[in-house]
This record gives C-alpha cells, structure tokens and sequence, in this order.
C-alpha cells in the first residue's frame, strides 16, 4: 500500500512524523482527504481532529487550528498547539471548557467573546479527541 509521511510540527517541537496511508483534514472551508500523489496544496486548518489512517485502523490528533501543506507525498502541519489523545490532560481541557462557557455567559463588558469561543472550541476538540465527552 502506498503512504505519505506526515509530520506534526507546533513550536514546542514535533508532535508526530510517520507514513499513513490516508489523512483526513478539516479545512475552513471543508473536509480534505490526502491519498499518495495527491496534488500540492496549502490549505488553513480549523480546530478539529486530523484523522491518520493506516493498516485498517485510524489515528487522531487534536490541533488548535494551523496549516497544512502537501507536496511529494508529504504532509506537513504547522500548528500552534496539537496533542495525541494520550497527550490530552481532560481535567484541564474540563476546566478551559467551564472558563470558556462561564465568559460565553457573562453580560461583563470587558469580555473578549471571539477569543472565549475560540477557547471553547479548543476544549471541546480535545475532549472530544480524549474521547471524553
Ligand atoms: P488552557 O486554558 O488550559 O491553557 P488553551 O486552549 O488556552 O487551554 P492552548 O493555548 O491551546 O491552551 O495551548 C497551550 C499549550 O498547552 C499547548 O502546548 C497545548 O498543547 C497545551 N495544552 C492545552 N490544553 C491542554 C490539555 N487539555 N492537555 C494537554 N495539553 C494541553
């Protein structure tokens, strides 16, 4: 079977670097699937999962958003963070995910709404990744 290599890069340092037969992206404007020779391409990611597939089975990262580049059978993504489910601390994405909601909820002026629901996406996304939700 043919792969590509992904490789996982946040500024904390690499996340993962390994051949998959398929990777599954949501972009902002939709899902993208990456077979081998897939055409060059950049493309802005949501916050979401990517979904790496190889030898029947299927693998999840969570990134907060970031950018994803294809050439020559490789797949980079550069995000500003991205866990592997093991990596996720659900107690701490549980908190975020009650701050975010309680500002959401706050009639205060001096709430940044944006960055709340960014923060809630964030959450959600990981809990969801952790498989705790
Ligand atoms: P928090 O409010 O808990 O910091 P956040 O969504 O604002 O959450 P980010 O700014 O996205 O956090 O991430 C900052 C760093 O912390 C990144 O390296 C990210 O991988 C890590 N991180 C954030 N939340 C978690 C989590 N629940 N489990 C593991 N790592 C996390």
């Amino acid at each position: 079977m043919k792969t590509l290599t992904v490789s996982v890069v946040t500024p904390s340092g690499p996340v993962l670097e390994d051949d998959f037969e398929m990777v599954v992206c949501k972009a902002e404007n939709g899902e993208i699937g990456i077979l081998p020779d897939h055409i060059p391409l950049v493309a802005p990611l949501s916050i979401s999962a990517v979904r790496l597939k190889r030898d029947g089975e299927e693998r999840h990262i969570a990134v907060s958003g970031g950018i994803m580049e294809v050439s020559a059978n490789k797949v980079t993504i550069l995000a500003q963070s991205a866990e592997k489910p093991a990596s996720i601390d659900v107690g701490r994405a549980k908190e975020a995910k009650a701050r975010a909601e309680r500002r959401l909820q706050s009639k205060q002026d001096n709430i940044d709404y944006l960055r709340a629901e960014l923060a809630l996406k964030r959450a959600i996304n990981r809990l969801e990744i952790s498989g705790d939700k």
